[in-house]
Protein backbone atom coordinates (compact mmCIF):
# COMPACT_ATOMS: atom_id res chain seq x y z
CA UNK A 1 0.00 0.00 0.00
CA UNK A 2 1.57 3.27 -1.00
CA UNK A 3 0.43 6.56 0.02
CA UNK A 4 -2.63 7.91 -0.81
CA UNK A 5 -2.73 10.04 -4.04
CA UNK A 6 -3.81 13.69 -2.89
CA UNK A 7 -6.90 15.20 -5.63
CA UNK A 8 -7.87 18.27 -3.66
CA UNK A 9 -5.39 21.11 -1.72
CA UNK A 10 -6.02 20.33 1.94
CA UNK A 11 -5.69 24.69 2.32
CA UNK A 12 -8.66 25.46 -0.29
CA UNK A 13 -9.32 22.45 -1.49
CA UNK A 14 -8.65 23.19 -5.52
CA UNK A 15 -8.18 20.16 -7.67
CA UNK A 16 -3.58 19.91 -6.92
CA UNK A 17 -1.37 19.74 -9.87
CA UNK A 18 1.36 17.07 -9.79
CA UNK A 19 4.42 18.75 -10.72
CA UNK A 20 8.40 19.97 -9.54
CA UNK A 21 7.58 23.40 -7.51
CA UNK A 22 9.29 25.89 -8.58
CA UNK A 23 11.25 26.48 -5.29
CA UNK A 24 14.57 24.42 -6.36
CA UNK A 25 12.98 20.85 -5.51
CA UNK A 26 13.72 18.16 -8.03
CA UNK A 27 10.20 15.66 -6.97
CA UNK A 28 6.99 15.52 -8.22
CA UNK A 29 4.30 17.02 -5.71
CA UNK A 30 0.67 17.74 -5.25
CA UNK A 31 1.06 21.42 -5.50
CA UNK A 32 -2.15 24.21 -5.36
CA UNK A 33 -2.43 26.28 -8.49
CA UNK A 34 -4.90 28.39 -7.04
CA UNK A 35 -3.01 29.19 -3.68
CA UNK A 36 0.36 27.73 -4.17
CA UNK A 37 0.59 25.13 -1.48
CA UNK A 38 2.74 21.92 -1.61
CA UNK A 39 1.87 18.86 -0.33
CA UNK A 40 4.50 17.18 1.07
CA UNK A 41 4.12 13.39 1.21
CA UNK A 42 6.91 11.16 3.34
CA UNK A 43 6.87 7.51 4.11
CA UNK A 44 4.98 5.93 7.13
CA UNK A 45 6.05 4.28 10.35
CA UNK A 46 4.99 1.15 11.16
CA UNK A 47 5.75 0.08 15.26
CA UNK A 48 5.06 -3.00 17.14
CA UNK A 49 6.60 -5.73 19.59
CA UNK A 50 7.84 -9.70 19.48
CA UNK A 51 6.00 -10.59 23.09
CA UNK A 52 7.83 -13.65 24.67
CA UNK A 53 6.48 -15.72 27.42
CA UNK A 54 8.70 -18.71 28.43
CA UNK A 55 10.65 -19.38 25.14
CA UNK A 56 7.19 -18.75 23.45
CA UNK A 57 6.01 -15.76 20.60
CA UNK A 58 2.98 -13.73 20.71
CA UNK A 59 0.81 -13.88 17.29
CA UNK A 60 -2.10 -12.60 16.49
CA UNK A 61 -4.15 -13.80 13.73
CA UNK A 62 -5.94 -10.53 11.35
CA UNK A 63 -9.61 -10.08 11.66
CA UNK A 64 -8.98 -7.32 9.22
CA UNK A 65 -7.61 -6.22 5.58
CA UNK A 66 -5.20 -6.84 4.30
CA UNK A 67 -3.89 -10.22 5.01
CA UNK A 68 -7.30 -11.52 6.77
CA UNK A 69 -6.51 -14.32 8.97
CA UNK A 70 -2.80 -14.07 8.54
CA UNK A 71 -0.96 -14.27 11.89
CA UNK A 72 0.99 -11.63 12.43
CA UNK A 73 3.28 -9.59 15.25
CA UNK A 74 0.80 -7.08 16.86
CA UNK A 75 2.00 -4.03 14.72
CA UNK A 76 0.63 -1.05 13.01
CA UNK A 77 0.92 2.68 12.08
CA UNK A 78 2.57 5.19 14.26
CA UNK A 79 0.22 7.61 15.42
CA UNK A 80 0.68 11.57 15.36
CA UNK A 81 2.31 13.16 18.63
CA UNK A 82 3.32 9.18 19.74
CA UNK A 83 7.25 7.98 19.76
CA UNK A 84 7.95 5.11 18.29
CA UNK A 85 8.05 2.89 21.92
CA UNK A 86 4.22 4.42 22.94
CA UNK A 87 3.37 2.82 19.68
CA UNK A 88 4.68 -0.16 19.81
CA UNK A 89 3.34 -0.80 23.36
CA UNK A 90 -0.37 0.75 22.06
CA UNK A 91 -0.58 -1.84 19.33
CA UNK A 92 0.66 -4.46 21.82
CA UNK A 93 -2.60 -3.75 23.63
CA UNK A 94 -4.86 -3.25 21.07
CA UNK A 95 -4.06 -5.89 18.83
CA UNK A 96 -3.51 -8.80 21.59
CA UNK A 97 -4.67 -7.10 24.95
CA UNK A 98 -1.41 -8.32 26.44
CA UNK A 99 0.35 -6.72 29.31
CA UNK A 100 4.36 -6.57 28.20
CA UNK A 101 7.26 -5.11 30.04
CA UNK A 102 8.99 -3.44 26.24
CA UNK A 103 12.44 -4.51 25.90
CA UNK A 104 15.02 -2.94 23.29
CA UNK A 105 14.48 -1.81 19.55
CA UNK A 106 15.46 -5.13 17.48
CA UNK A 107 15.08 -4.63 13.85
CA UNK A 108 14.31 -1.63 12.03
CA UNK A 109 13.01 -2.33 8.35
CA UNK A 110 13.11 -0.33 5.20
CA UNK A 111 10.16 -1.15 2.81
CA UNK A 112 11.14 1.70 -0.01
CA UNK A 113 8.78 -0.33 -2.13
CA UNK A 114 5.50 1.05 -0.13
CA UNK A 115 7.45 4.15 1.64
CA UNK A 116 7.44 2.41 5.02
CA UNK A 117 10.08 1.83 7.67
CA UNK A 118 9.18 -0.93 10.33
CA UNK A 119 10.07 -0.91 14.07
CA UNK A 120 9.93 -4.15 16.01
CA UNK A 121 10.35 -4.05 19.64
CA UNK A 122 11.15 -7.01 21.57
CA UNK A 123 9.52 -7.42 25.08
CA UNK A 124 8.56 -9.98 27.65
CA UNK A 125 4.83 -11.14 28.49
CA UNK A 126 4.06 -10.08 32.00
CA UNK A 127 1.28 -12.58 31.48
CA UNK A 128 -0.56 -14.97 29.12
CA UNK A 129 -3.65 -13.99 29.78
CA UNK A 130 -4.47 -11.90 26.47
CA UNK A 131 -8.13 -9.87 25.19
CA UNK A 132 -7.41 -9.41 21.91
CA UNK A 133 -9.27 -6.20 20.36
CA UNK A 134 -11.66 -6.38 17.62
CA UNK A 135 -8.80 -6.27 15.00
CA UNK A 136 -7.72 -9.40 16.23
CA UNK A 137 -9.27 -13.36 15.72
CA UNK A 138 -7.04 -14.50 18.35
CA UNK A 139 -3.81 -13.99 20.11
CA UNK A 140 -1.55 -17.05 20.99
CA UNK A 141 1.88 -18.19 22.13
CA UNK A 142 4.00 -20.30 19.72
CA UNK A 143 7.01 -22.05 20.17
CA UNK A 144 9.32 -21.81 17.63
CA UNK A 145 8.47 -25.27 15.97
CA UNK A 146 4.95 -24.45 15.73
CA UNK A 147 5.34 -20.77 14.31
CA UNK A 148 2.52 -20.84 11.03
CA UNK A 149 5.77 -19.83 8.52
CA UNK A 150 3.46 -20.06 5.51
CA UNK A 151 0.65 -18.03 7.23
CA UNK A 152 2.48 -15.21 8.39
CA UNK A 153 0.61 -11.74 7.05
CA UNK A 154 4.10 -9.56 6.26
CA UNK A 155 7.58 -10.16 4.83
CA UNK A 156 8.77 -8.14 7.59
CA UNK A 157 6.92 -10.38 10.20
CA UNK A 158 8.59 -12.95 8.81
CA UNK A 159 12.16 -11.80 8.87
CA UNK A 160 11.88 -9.86 12.58
CA UNK A 161 11.08 -13.37 13.46
CA UNK A 162 13.71 -15.36 11.45
CA UNK A 163 16.62 -13.36 12.63
CA UNK A 164 14.73 -13.70 16.42
CA UNK A 165 15.42 -17.25 16.40
CA UNK A 166 18.61 -17.45 14.71
CA UNK A 167 20.04 -15.05 17.62
CA UNK A 168 18.61 -16.71 19.99
CA UNK A 169 20.11 -19.88 18.80
CA UNK A 170 23.36 -18.20 18.87
CA UNK A 171 23.15 -16.22 22.13
CA UNK A 172 23.18 -13.27 21.45
CA UNK A 173 20.65 -10.20 20.31
CA UNK A 174 21.52 -7.54 18.65
CA UNK A 175 19.55 -4.65 16.32
CA UNK A 176 18.77 -5.40 12.66
CA UNK A 177 18.51 -2.82 10.35
CA UNK A 178 17.48 -4.75 6.91
CA UNK A 179 16.35 -3.20 4.04
CA UNK A 180 13.67 -4.95 1.57
ZN1 LIG B 1 -4.90 25.56 -2.38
Amino acid sequence: MTAPTIKHCRQCGTAVQYRVPDDGDTKVRAVCPACGTIHYQNPLNVVGTLPVWQGKVLLCKRNIEPRFGKWTLPAGFLELAETTAQGALRETDEEAGAQIQLGPLYTLINVPQVSQVHFYYRAELLSDVFNPGPETIEARLFDEADIPWDELSFRTVRETLKVFFADRAAGHFGVHTIDF
